[in-house]
C-alpha cells in the first residue's frame, strides 16, 4: 500500500518468490490515499490477505491502526510490514533497517558500523530505520542532517547518543573524516532533482550508500564512484527487507538469487 505505488518493484519480487515456491496467491500494488488507510488496513482480513507492505506515505500513520507493534518498529516509529494474524488482528513490523544492514554486509563484507563517523542525510521514515540500525550495530558517531531542522533535532533527541543533530547548511563539511555516508532523502530519485552536496571533503575510503533504487545509480552514487569511493545502491535494502516479510506471510524464507536480480534489472 502506498501513494503513489506504481513505481514499486515489490510486486515483482514477491510474485517471483510465490511462483518459485509454488504458492497460490499474488502480491498486488494497492494505491491507497492516506485518509483511507485505516479502512484499507481493516479490510485486509475480510479480503483474505496474509498481510501487506507499506510505503510512502503510510509507514508512520499505519502505527495507529495495527493491534500490535513489534519492539524494533516501535523504536523506529514506523512500520513497513503488516501480518494478518489467524484471529484477524494486525501485527506491525519494520524490516527496513535490517534490510539496509544486510545489504551493506552482502556488498561490503568488511564493513563495520564502528569503522568511523557516519553521516546520514534525511530524517524521514527511511532515516529512522537506518539511524537506529546503525546505532544498534555499534556506530559511535552519527551526524544527522535534514533540510527541516526541527525534524533533525527531534530525531536526535529521540534516539540520543550517538546521534548528533547538525544543520543542513553544514552538510558539505559534515563529510570530513567519515567512514560512511547515507542518503535517505528522496533527492536523486527518479523525478526529483539531484542531491545538492559537494563531496570535496569526503575521504576517498568512505563508503557511500543511497537508499534510493530508482535509478539504481543516483547522481550522488555516480559522483562518488567517479572520484573512487565504494558505493552501495538501494536495491539490496529493498530485497533484504522483503525476505523476512515473505517469511512472516508464507512461512518460507526466500532467497535473493541472480535470477531475481536479473528480473528486476530488466525493469530499469
Ligand atoms: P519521507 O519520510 O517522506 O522523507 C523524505 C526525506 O527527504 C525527508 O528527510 C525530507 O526532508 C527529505 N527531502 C525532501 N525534499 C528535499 C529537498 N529538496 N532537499 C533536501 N531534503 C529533502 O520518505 P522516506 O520513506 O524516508 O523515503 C525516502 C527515500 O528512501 C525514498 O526515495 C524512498 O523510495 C527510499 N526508500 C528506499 C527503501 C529501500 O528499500 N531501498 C526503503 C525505504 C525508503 P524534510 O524533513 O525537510 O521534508
Amino acid at each position: 500500500m502506498g501513494w503513489p505505488v506504481t513505481h514499486s518493484r515489490s510486486p515483482l519480487i514477491h510474485n517471483h518468490w510465490i511462483a518459485h515456491h509454488g504458492l497460490k496467491g499474488a502480491y498486488v500494488p494497492l494505491q491507497v490515499q492516506i485518509e483511507l488507510l485505516q479502512d484499507a488496513l481493516r479490510g485486509l482480513p475480510a479480503l483474505g490477505f496474509a498481510g501487506c507492505n507499506l510505503t510512502i506515505p503510510h509507514k508512520v500513520e499505519a502505527l495507529k491502526y495495527v493491534d500490535r507493534v513489534d519492539e524494533t518498529a516501535r523504536r523506529m516509529g514506523a512500520i513497513n510490514t503488516i501480518v494478518v494474524q489467524p484471529d484477524g488482528s494486525l501485527s506491525g513490523f519494520n524490516n527496513d533497517g535490517a534490510g539496509y544492514i544486510q545489504c551493506l554486509r552482502d556488498e561490503q563484507p568488511d564493513w563495520r558500523a564502528d569503522a568511523g563517523p557516519v553521516t546520514v542525510l534525511g530524517a524521514g521514515g527511511a532515516a529512522r530505520a537506518v539511524v537506529l540500525s546503525l546505532a544498534d550495530r555499534g556506530a559511535k558517531e552519527i551526524r544527522l542532517l535534514n533540510r527541516t531542522w526541527a525534524k533533525t533535532q527531534a530525531l536526535a533527541a529521540e534516539f540520543g547518543a550517538p546521534v548528533k543533530a547538525i544543520p543542513w547548511e553544514q552538510r558539505h563539511e559534515a563529510l570530513a573524516d567519515i567512514a560512511l555516508l547515507v542518503n535517505t532523502t528522496d533527492q536523486g530519485m527518479h523525478g526529483q532533482p539531484a542531491l545538492d552536496l559537494s563531496l570535496a571533503r569526503l575521504p576517498k575510503s568512505a563508503l557511500v550508500s543511497d537508499v534510493i533504487y530508482i535509478p539504481l545509480e543516483t547522481p550522488l552514487l555516480q559522483a562518488a564512484r567517479e572520484r573512487g569511493n565504494p558505493t552501495v545502491n538501494g536495491l539490496g535494502m529493498l530485497l533484504n527487507q522483503a525476505r523476512p516479510a515473505f517469511h512472516a506471510w508464507f512461512g518460507v524464507m526466500p532467497e535473493v538469487t541472480p535470477a531475481l536480480r536479473a528480473a528486476i534489472m530488466a525493469t530499469f
